[in-house]
């Protein structure tokens, strides 16, 4: 996987996310239409949770009506 075509989008708004390296090294994540922001770590990991949730939603979308759905901040774009 190539990291530099790597795509977020805020789960919120669905607007991709800047990336933004910090001084102190870290790098961080921001939306630029909501303020959404988090380390890009945990953003990525919080993304592909969402790309598998949303996967298996469809895969069991017949046995999952009615089921609360569950919201990320963070999509993979
Ligand atoms: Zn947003």
């Amino acid at each position: 996987m190539d990291f530099d075509d790597e795509l977020i989008v805020c789960g919120r708004c669905r607007t991709v996310v800047q990336v933004e390296a910090l001084s102190g090294g870290e790098t961080v994540v921001r939306c630029p239409a909501c303020g959404e922001s988090d380390t890009l770590e945990a953003a990525r990991r919080e993304a592909s949770q969402h790309t598998a949730y949303a996967f298996l939603q469809q895969a069991l979308r017949p046995l999952k009506a009615g089921a609360p759905e569950v919201r990320y901040r963070f999509h993979a774009g």
